[in-house]
């Protein structure tokens, strides 16, 4: 596989440090502090979840004709650790042409579900961030590492229970 250099083109996950700051930022608003955890490792985590964010992956194969693609449906799998540590997963996906794994760029939608995570199981009080990952075609299987790991929540069904939980508890109050 990759020798020598620090890429590993062929990963299939990968974690997002440099988007730490971002991370930090919206957790200081609700008075938290986490530390990034750098280990991708199951040892000391207490709470984990499959989620979905958004991004764009590039083609580095230089011969293809893909020019790239967007994606509403990246798999991350968030978790804590003891100590007030944390780190997210983020699951790649191939380019449909030439079937080459890519890495995400990602947008403000991966510091947006962390912090949300982190919140919940700190026991603050969170707002369902604004999210509009249900307006793309099918989501390929074929072609997302995160499915293929068991790791790609796809029904984004977190929010989705949350919302319709609130529906019910409102309207069976509103009878008249
Ligand atoms: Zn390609
Ligand atoms: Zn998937």
């Amino acid at each position: 596989m990759a020798r020598g250099g620090k890429k590993k083109p062929f990963a299939k996950w990968s974690m997002h440090q440099a988007l730490h700051s971002e991370v930090s930022s919206l957790l200081v608003e609700s008075g938290l502090e986490f530390k990034f955890h750098s280990e991708d490792t199951e040892i000391g985590c207490i709470n984990d979840r499959d989620s979905n964010i958004m991004g764009r992956f590039t083609c580095h194969t230089s011969t293809c004709s893909s020019t790239g693609w967007s994606s509403k449906m990246i798999a991350i799998t968030i978790r804590e650790y003891s100590g007030q540590r944390y780190n997210a997963r983020v699951y790649h996906q191939r380019c449909k042409s030439c079937k080459r794994l890519s890495r995400p760029l990602l947008d403000d939608s991966y510091a947006e579900r962390v912090v949300y995570w982190l919140k919940k199981w700190s026991g603050v009080q969170v707002v369902k961030p604004a999210f509009s990952g249900h307006s793309k075609g099918p989501h390929d299987r074929n072609l997302c590492e995160g499915c293929k790991a068991g790791h790609c929540s796809q029904e984004d069904d977190d929010f989705f229970s949350e919302r319709f939980n609130r529906f019910v508890s409102s309207e069976s109050s509103a009878i008249d």
